[in-house]
């Protein structure tokens, strides 16, 4: 088939290495990582497997890196970002291929992620030139006040494997238009995608030690390295809140700067004024965008009693009508085991399963859309993030209980909520208490709007003018005024 031709020509000029000071190292001690397509079940390709020396030579190399990257004139680190982004958009194709391989995500999705991760390159380019302190006189008078902006150093980023390119370069690129140098670390499912993008960046000049890659399955360990290694000057990682709050306190003994996109537990809000179309369109890009493996994912509807049963019927029919070739497999089999738990534990508390909820037989990890009613409020899956094609449904009467539930959570990512009342919308934008709140829509990322969380959901922004604020420092330099310029 002509697409295996291209995935074997894909991989097959890939250097399946770590990339350490512009080279393309095997592990110090040759272990290497086996990738499997998670829509077969299959090895596709085996890439190297750092262990802690290579972490540290990574971060060697990002230290000797740092001060003449730091000192590149602003321009210059937003053309080479420009340059990425015009790679990026070249090779599409290539890239779509590859996420698609290792993710199982139908091409649709691949391509729309590719151009979703190509937008954080471009975003950052325009800011790398927008990088702005302040000057003030002291307001007692005596000196003159310049607070300036510094790159913060050093950064390790760890990305997650449901949005293999996207991740990075929402994390990359704002480094690099910092002035930051970089150890990337990506998911060990998805290491494939990484090695593609680490070696576009070469291609477009990145000077050597800037950007150096270290995929691994010893992420504890190497992690570990590198959080107790003092040069470190920045962690950013996009996960889950269980790992998250360990990189914390690995992140403490050494007072590192972090940013942290964790988990969410999203409610999605059908109010009785409702257009019901596009809240039925919103909720199936909310919940099977990824097959609701997106920490955006909406994780439990709250539909009012008026329109339940319409909305409840349209979604069956919308989520039935699409079969696994549109939706592609879940990444592996414990993340479906998880989805799949889940599921019978709240039929088994007395939830009505109205659509799937059936473990497919045959190869690869695939799992039906499903649609579950009567879901008790102690069901672990109004708690949990679910991370598949799952959606419990809950009725409620009240605006005040609506509010009441969504905020019922220790996260706070991502709510949505369809109504057609103004005054409501304002109501919701004081009262959900989440970093982000789509009205009318399912989508809500985008590169120049800050994405994350509060409470339990994550500390920092990514993307938007906050983004670059994560590898970015603050100064002070107060200079006496001589006592002859009178202010
Ligand atoms: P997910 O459930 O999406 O796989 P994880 O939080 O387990 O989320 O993984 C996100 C990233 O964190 C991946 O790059 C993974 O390798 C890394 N990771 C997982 N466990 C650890 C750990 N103990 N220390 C450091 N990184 C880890």
């Amino acid at each position: 088939m002509p697409g295996h031709r291209h995935s074997h020509d894909d991989l097959s000029c890939l250097p399946l290495r770590l990339l350490i000071d512009g080279d393309w190292r095997d592990a110090a001690d040759n272990r290497r990582i086996t990738v499997e397509n998670p829509a077969t079940g299959k090895e596709i390709a085996q890439v190297a497997d750092a262990h802690a020396a290579d972490a540290t030579a990574a971060l060697d190399a990002a230290c000797r890196a740092q001060a003449p990257w730091a000192a590149l004139p602003p321009r210059q680190r937003a053309d080479l970002l420009h340059r990425a982004y015009e790679g990026l958009c070249a090779d599409r194709d290539r890239f779509t291929r590859v996420i698609s391989l290792e993710t199982g995500k139908p091409q649709a999705e691949a391509q729309a992620e590719v151009d979703y991760a190509a937008g954080f390159l471009r975003w950052f380019a325009e800011e790398a030139v927008r990088i702005h302190g302040r000057e003030q006189q002291a307001p007692g008078g005596g000196s003159r006040q310049i607070i300036s902006r510094w790159p913060v150093g050093p950064c390790l980023l760890i990305t997650p494997w449901n949005f293999p390119l996207a991740m990075i370069t929402r994390k990359v690129g704002p480094a690099l238009a910092a002035g930051c140098t970089m150890v990337l670390k990506p998911a060990e499912q998805t290491p494939l995608t990484a090695i593609l993008f680490c070696r576009l960046m070469q291609e477009i000049a990145l000077p050597q030690g800037v950007l150096n890659l270290i995929t691994t399955t010893r992420a504890d360990i190497v992690v570990g390295t590198l959080l107790a290694d003092k040069r470190l000057r920045k962690l950013s990682f996009t996960g889950s809140t269980r790992v998250g709050r360990l990189l914390l306190a690995g992140a403490a003994a050494s007072i590192l700067r972090t940013s942290m996109e964790l988990g969410g537990n999203n409610p999605f809000i059908v109010f009785d004024d409702a257009d019901l179309d596009r809240a039925v369109d919103s909720a199936v890009q909310a919940k099977l965008r990824n097959l609701g493996q997106a920490c955006t994912a909406a994780n439990r509807f709250l539909v009012q009693d008026g329109i339940a049963a319409p909305f409840t019927e349209r979604l069956v029919q919308r989520f039935a009508a699409l079969s696994a070739d549109n939706l592609g497999p879940m990444i592996g089999a414990a993340a479906r085991a998880n989805t799949h738990g889940l599921v019978q534990d709240a039929a088994a508390r007395g939830a009505r399963l109205v659509l799937g909820g059936k473990m497919p037989a045959g190869h690869g990890y695939y799992y039906p859309p499903t649609i579950l009613t009567q879901v008790p409020a102690d069901a672990p899956l109004l708690h949990q993030e679910i991370f598949g094609p799952v959606a419990p449904i809950q009725i409620f009467t009240t605006e005040a209980d609506a509010l009441a539930m969504a905020n019922d959570s220790g996260y706070g990512l991502a709510a949505y909520a369809c109504t057609r009342d103004l005054d409501r919308v304002i109501r919701l934008q004081g009262g959900v208490e989440t970093g982000m709140l789509g009205i009318n829509t399912g989508i809500l990322s985008d590169p120049a709007a800050p994405f994350g969380g509060i409470k339990q959901s994550g500390l920092g922004r990514e993307g938007g003018t906050e983004g670059i604020d994560e590898y970015l420092t603050t100064r002070y330099t107060a200079i006496a005024t001589p006592a002859t310029s009178g202010t």
